[in-house]
């Protein structure tokens, strides 16, 4: 077993690298593991709206982030955490890549793509369906593909894929659309793109390769085959935290419950960002998030240590 860390942070994108930061500059022995560094900002071409930051990539941004929880300290790991287990007054983490002790755990492990959980599916995953318009879209080079969603990724995937795909279906479950209305009628003034409403897919189809999908009028119940090259499911994002659900709470959409100080129900682990029950899932949020939960996590250990903790009550001013 290694030596004790202070914090333990699940998670590195925007709102766990935030942590780390916070969790450094407090000299605490932090230590990150997570799947990739930077999370879903990755995924984002043009950051436009994380203040002081216009208009260039996800990847920048996330480097800086890492550069900087790294030169106060921070260690990452790449890897999967598979358990948290509560051992005393502290916790074991376990993962693909060791065990860990811990005083704190973060959990900042964000969202994964929603699936559709349709035959065909995991055959064809990263082999014609994709779950990432950005990464994806040039492979849709002329050929014919579908749009699964009615959000905003769904409908600014739409209008992405229209440059270089020929034809593109936006295959929605409804007729009324999530994303922004702006952006609905722009998309609907594009020449090659087909809104099939009121419809879900049943099925992805293909031999060797992805060659059509099913694809059913849930109003009518009338079944069609629609021949597409490419599928892209735009559908949202789940939590995946089967390692910590033993011990905190969650809401009905598998989020983390936290209060403002970024604590959940059991005491010692906080939680930050797109996985917790907060709501406007944005880059800026997740990141305060982040340093919310590195100070009550510091105050956490402070407190246990008989130090003086961060005054969290201002009602009497600075
Ligand atoms: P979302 O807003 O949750 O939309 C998901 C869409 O997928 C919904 O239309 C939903 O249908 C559909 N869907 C969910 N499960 C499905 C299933 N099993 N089968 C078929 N359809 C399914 O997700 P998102 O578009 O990824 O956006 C997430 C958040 O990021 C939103 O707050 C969004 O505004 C934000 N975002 C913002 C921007 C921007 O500001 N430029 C860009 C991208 C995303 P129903 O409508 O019927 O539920």
């Amino acid at each position: 077993m290694n030596e004790m860390y202070d914090v333990i942070i699940v998670g590195g994108g925007a709102a766990g690298l935030t942590a780390a930061i916070y969790a450094a500059r407090r000299l605490l022995k932090t230590l990150i593991i997570t799947l990739d560094i930077g999370g879903q900002a990755l995924l984002t071409d043009q950051i436009e709206n994380y203040p002081g930051y216009l208009g260039k990539s996800g990847i920048k941004l996330m480097k800086i982030f890492e550069e900087q929880a790294r030169s106060f300290g921070a260690e990452i790991l790449i890897g999967y955490v598979t358990k948290i287990e509560k051992v005393d007054d502290h916790f074991k983490v376990i993962s693909n890549v060791g065990e860990y002790e811990t005083k704190a755990v973060i959990i900042a492990a964000g969202k994964v793509p929603r699936k559709l959980n349709v035959p065909g599916e995991d055959k064809f995953l990263g082999r014609g369906v994709s779950t990432c318009v950005t990464c994806d879209a040039p492979f849709a080079k002329n050929k014919i593909v579908a749009v699964v969603g009615g959000g905003n990724s769904a409908l600014e995937g739409a209008e992405v894929l229209s440059k270089f795909a020929t034809k593109v279906y936006l295959i929605h479950r409804r007729d009324e659309f999530r994303a922004d209305e702006i952006t609905v009628e722009k998309v609907k003034k594009l020449s090659n793109v087909e809104f099939v409403l009121n419809t879900i897919v049943t099925e992805i189809k293909g031999d060797k390769k992805l060659e059509s999908i099913i694809i059913k009028n849930v109003k009518s119940g009338e079944e069609r085959e629609l021949k597409v090259d490419m599928v892209f499911l735009e559908i949202g994002h789940e939590t995946k935290i089967d390692f910590v659900k033993h011990l905190v709470k969650v809401d009905e959409y598998n989020q983390i419950i936290t209060n403002k100080l970024a604590e959940t129900s059991c005491e010692g682990i906080f939680a930050a960002g797109d996985v917790t029950d907060s709501p406007y899932k944005q880059l800026v949020i997740a990141a305060a998030e982040g340093a919310i939960a590195a100070l009550s996590a510091y105050n956490y250990i402070a407190k246990k240590e008989g130090k003086t903790g961060i005054k969290v009550d201002w009602k009497g001013g600075g």
